[in-house]
Formats: C-alpha cells, structure tokens, sequence
C-alpha cells in the first residue's frame, strides 16, 4: 500500500542538504508521495521547486504564525502567486501559537485570517500550525463558514479534539503517538473516526520511536502507521490504506 507523509519540512535546507535522497529513502519504505510544507517566503519556494521537480511531490504554501511578524501584503501576493502552480495543494501552515512569541498574537491573527480568506477565495484546503491556542483557533473557525481543514501534529485535548472533528477537520498523527507518555492522545485518536485522520511526520521535527531522539525523515511514516493501527485495533494495511485515501481526497491529489 502507499502511504504519504502529508507534512514534513524537507524544504530545510539544514536538516535535508539533498532532498532527493530523502525523497528516494521514503519511495523505498512504501511512502510514495510526500507533501512538503512552507512556512515563510523562502521555505515556501523551496517547497514549490521540489513538487515542481518531483512528480509525487506535492507542495502547501503559507505564513507559519512563527513568521506571522514578517507577514505583510507583499508576502499575501507572493503566497497567492504561490497558490497558482498547479503542484501548489493547500494553504499552511498558518495558525496561532502561544508556546512561542516571535510574532505577537495580534499578528499571527492578522496573517491567519488574511490567509484563510485567501483560501476561501480560492477553494483551497487548510494545514493549520496550533500550540497552546486550540480554544482561540477552535472559535475563530466556528464563527466563519466551514472550509476543508487539517489540524497538524494534533496535541488538543478531548474536547478541543471533538471541536476539530465536528468542524469536518482532520487530525494529523504522527511521532508523539508512538511515545509511551501520549495516552491522552491514543485515547483521542482511539475515538477519532478513522475517515478523519491522516499520517504524517513533521520532519526534522517529532520523531517515532524508535528513532526517536535522532532527525526525523519521510521514511519513518510505517513506524507511524503501526501505532496507529495498533492504537485503533485494525491492521496496518487498513491504516494505510484509510489515511493514504482521506490525504488523497483532503489534498484532492490526481
Ligand atoms: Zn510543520
């Protein structure tokens, strides 16, 4: 079965020096399509070059709420200008985040809902960024009219998780669930219908055991996949199978 990474950063020049050998890696472990995510102008455009250059490679382009004091009608046009490659398959990852303060919450505001509408103009699903915000996030989204949006690397609780799921959102699981700390999260995922989650790494970033504590890579995504099949009590062929078919209709992917 193929299976996709619907996140990961190898755009990052730091972590992946040769993208392509990471896009091989991953090919050989079953994971077949990758969607590499921007998260300001120039990880953005890197992103682009890869799905341009890489036929299973798809690219989401946005303002990160961590660049979101960067974020000004220049970047709007450049992330709309973007947004017309055909390669170029959702708006992300934008959002809120209150762990961090590179950019004050009135500016990551500003740029999420500029970048939503944008979206919206342009019928294009949503990767949101959330830490530490999900109750401010949750109700701006229950106040506009309902787009197809996916909350990355999930890590809300229960009720934040209901919120999400009864907005039509998909969860995106990935490292943590494999870690023996994220009960709260297996059990969240547990009760999550298995048409509203998809797989992904985040790479660099939230490894899988039992890699973890080293860089993270696309081709780790079946140590994701076997948690999430043990998590939900079914095989990992029918985890794979149901989240390579939910990213395939989020991202509308040929
Ligand atoms: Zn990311």
């Amino acid at each position: 079965v193929n299976l996709i990474d619907t996140h990961c950063h190898i755009n990052f020049p730091d972590a992946f020096p040769d993208p392509a050998a990471a896009i091989r890696e991953a090919q050989e472990s079953g994971v077949r399509t990758l969607v590499v995510i921007g998260i300001d102008l120039e990880s953005c455009k890197r992103a682009l070059r890869l799905a341009e250059e890489h036929e299973n490679v798809f690219a989401v382009v946005g303002i990160h709420p961590n660049y979101a004091h960067l974020y000004d009608a220049h970047a709007l046009a450049e992330v709309r200008r973007f947004l017309s490659s055909p390669k170029a398959v959702a708006l992300g990852e934008i959002g809120l985040d209150y762990h961090w303060d590179f950019a004050t919450p009135d500016q990551q505001r500003l740029a999420l809902v500029e970048q939503l509408d944008l979206a919206a103009q342009l019928d294009l699903p949503v990767v949101f960024h959330c830490r530490k915000a999900y109750g401010d996030l949750l109700a701006l989204l229950e106040a506009r009219p309902a787009q197809p949006y996916l909350f990355h690397c999930f890590s809300g609780d229960r009720n934040d998780a209901r919120r999400a799921l009864d907005l039509g959102g998909v969860l995106g699981v990935d490292g943590p669930i494999t870690y023996k700390s994220a009960k709260e999260l297996r059990e969240i995922v547990a009760e999550t219908p298995l048409d509203q989650i998809v797989l992904e790494t985040d790479s660099p970033y939230m490894t899988p055991e039992p890699h973890r504590g080293k860089p993270n890579k696309p081709a780790y995504i079946p140590f994701i996949n076997n948690a999430l099949a043990a998590t939900k009590r079914i095989s990992a062929e029918e985890s794979a199978t149901a989240t390579t078919a939910n990213a395939r209709r989020f991202f509308r992917l040929p």
